[in-house]
Parts: structure tokens; sequence; C-alpha cells
């Protein structure tokens, strides 16, 4: 039996296909075309324990159709990774609510048509965007905790890309679950979703890093490649991190473990700033000494939180392993992108 992974080409998939394969699963996995596809082939080898599909465009109705009318009777788990981080559109709807919402809805859809009798598990890949509330991310006090909800509709969530972002995330979550409800008895599969803050750490394959990241991992590769003399805000990203190698091993336990079915799974590792990656940088590489900006040392988030708080020991308690450290996350994407750039 096999795991159907949507969105291969991301920056967490390739790290939950990586782990899968060494854990001898077979993958089915989608890609959006030709050219991503023979590139996944070969990053992994030609492994024969994974096959790609290729879907286009997950705002298309039908769009995985073909993929479970193809492979119905081999799919037994299936984790949704596809849906666009993209913080620089200005077509909200067409560039984030649609992939997220229509892309949740054409994938359930296509299981209930084509799985209902053999997909077992569903695991979402949900965001920490759809638990914290834009209003309050920044008010002492504030606790959120995995039974937290992203209050925003989406006319509410047009301020900006940041609030759009988060919107079409709650949105998409909120149809995974209002899915199993109403379909009870009609699928078999259970969910388990994973609301991770900011996911950072290394590309699984060298080769991966460019001049222009993904978003999350954006923050520190623009921050290395930061001018000393230039004007920061130490503020300017403020949230929670984990490591993308503690959320790719969540998104396998979800499935492999009981215990984790119908849960919210909060992943986060603590608050920080922009300050805060800065200081890692300039303490832990001599290599960027002078050649990026200080800021005010010892003034980020991780010292004075100003803001909401995360408290997800429900989290840790059923995941229960360890969360890799912020210092351990910068320093490993760091430490990749200085040595693909021969600076160290
Ligand atoms: P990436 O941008 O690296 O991956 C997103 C994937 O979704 C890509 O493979 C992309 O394909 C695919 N995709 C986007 N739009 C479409 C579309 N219209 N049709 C088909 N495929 C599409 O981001 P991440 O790996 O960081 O994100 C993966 C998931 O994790 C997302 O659901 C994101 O919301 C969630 N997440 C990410 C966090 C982070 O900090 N990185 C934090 C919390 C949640 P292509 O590359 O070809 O465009």
């Amino acid at each position: 039996m096999s795991v159907l992974i949507s969105g291969c080409f991301g920056f967490i998939a390739k790290h939950i296909i990586h782990d899968l394969l060494d854990q001898k699963y077979k993958i089915i996995g989608t890609v959006r075309s030709q050219e991503e596809r023979e590139k996944l082939y070969k990053q992994f080898g030609n492994n024969s324990n994974l096959t790609l599909e290729i879907v286009e465009d997950i705002r298309k109705e039908h769009a995985f159709d073909d993929v479970f009318k193809k492979h119905s009777q081999e799919i037994k788990y299936v984790l949704h990774t596809a849906s666009p981080y993209d913080l620089e559109t200005t077509k909200f709807t067409e560039e984030l609510y649609k992939p997220a919402v229509f892309g949740t809805r054409a994938i359930l859809n296509a299981i209930e048509k084509y799985g209902s009798d053999t997909v077992e598990r569903f695991v979402h890949t949900s965001s920490y965007a759809a638990i914290m509330d834009f209003e309050t991310e920044r008010v002492e006090g504030t606790v959120y905790t995995e039974n937290s909800w992203n209050p925003d509709n989406w006319d509410q969530a047009q301020e900006c890309a940041s609030r759009a972002y988060n919107g079409s995330k709650v949105l998409a979550e909120k149809e995974v679950w209002n899915f199993v409800k109403e379909k009870e008895g009609k699928v078999k599969f259970k969910v388990t979703t994973i609301n991770p803050g900011y996911v950072l750490g290394p590309q699984t394959f060298d080769e991966d890093i460019s001049k222009k990241l993904n978003t999350s991992c954006e923050i520190i590769n623009k921050l290395i490649h930061t001018d000393p003399s230039s004007e920061i805000n130490p503020s300017e990203i403020y949230g929670c991190f984990v490591n993308v190698l503690d959320v790719s091993k969540a998104h396998i336990l979800a499935f492999q473990r009981d215990e984790l079915i119908g849960k919210r799974l909060l992943m986060s590792e603590g608050r920080f700033s922009t300050q805060d990656v800065l200081d890692v940088l300039n303490e832990d590489f001599s290599v960027l000494k002078g050649k990026i900006p200080i800021g005010y040392p010892g003034t980020g988030a991780m010292h004075h939180n100003i803001g909401a708080t995360v408290d997800n020991s429900e989290t840790h308690r059923l995941l229960n392993f360890k969360f890799k450290s912020f210092k351990e996350t910068i320093d490993e994407t760091a430490e990749q992108i200085l040595r693909v750039e021969n600076r160290q």
C-alpha cells in the first residue's frame, strides 16, 4: 500500500518523501509539471518506490480524480501538503484562497469518489496560521493552544498578504473537518492536521539552494545577504518556529499512530523575531562578521516576548519526541546556504 503526497516539489514535502523512502514506504506523489517530475526522480535517485503523477493546478474541481482513478486500490494514506505559501501576491483569491480551499476540496472529493474504502488516514498540512488571530498575535497575555482558531472569514482576511494567507489556511482546514463530519459513514479515513509555525531548516538537497528560497527559509537567506549598513526592523518577523525535520516526522507519525487521530498538532518550539535570527547568525558564523547587520543583540522575542505565547503541551505529549532548538535550526539552515555558496 502507498502514501499519496500532494505538492511533492515543495520544501516540506521533499523532506517527507526522503523520510518515507527511508522507512521503505511506497509513494505516489503529485507535482505540477513534467520538468518537476524529472528533477524529483533524479534527486531521489530514481527510487522505484517513488511514482510521480502530474496535477498541474489543484484549483481545478477534478484536479485529483485521474490520480485516484489510476491508483485507487493502492492508496492507504494521504498527506495533503500542496498549497501556496506566497506572501508577495496581490491576487489573494486566485493565488491563495482557491488553491488552498478548492485544492483541499478537490482531493477530499477524489478520495470519496475513488478511495472511500481504501484510504484510511488523511493528514492535512495546515498551519499556525489557522490557529493564531491576526488581531491578538502581538497582544501580551494571549495564549494559543491546539483548540484555538483563527477567527477570520475571507472578507476580514483581505488586509494584507499575510492575513490572506492565514485566512486561506484556516478556511482550508475547516473544509477538512467539515467534510469528515458531513461524510461520516461514507468515507473511512480519519484526519490529523499538522499546524506548524514558521518551518525552518535545511533544504533536502543542496542543489535546491538558490538565490531565493521558499518563503519561510527566505527569512534566514535574506538576512545572510543583507548589507550591514541596511536598516532592518528587528521584529519584522515575529512568530513561532519549528524545524522542518520535526515537521516531516510529525506527518509520518500522524498516520502511523492511532492516538493522533482527530488531533490538531500545534508545532512550535518557541517564539522568535528577526533579531533572534541575526543573533545566531552573528554568534555562530565568523564568515558573516561585519557582513550582515547586528541589530540590537539580546532584545529579540526569545528574550522579551511581546505578544502571544503558545501552549502546545498536548502536541508534545502526543508526539513524544524532542523538537530541535532554534539555534540548531538556524545553524543547519545557514550552514547549508554558506556551504553551497563556498563561504565557509
Ligand atoms: P512550498 O512553496 O515549498 O510548497 C508548496 C507546494 O504547493 C509546491 O509544491 C507548489 O508547487 C504546490 N502548489 C502551490 N500552488 C499550487 C497549485 N495551484 N496547484 C498545484 N500545486 C500547487 O511551501 P512549503 O513546503 O513551505 O509549504 C507546504 C505546506 O506547508 C503548505 O500547505 C503551507 O501552507 C504549509 N505550511 C508551511 C509553513 C512554512 O513555514 N513553510 C508553515 C506552516 C504551514 P510549485 O512549487 O510547483 O508551485
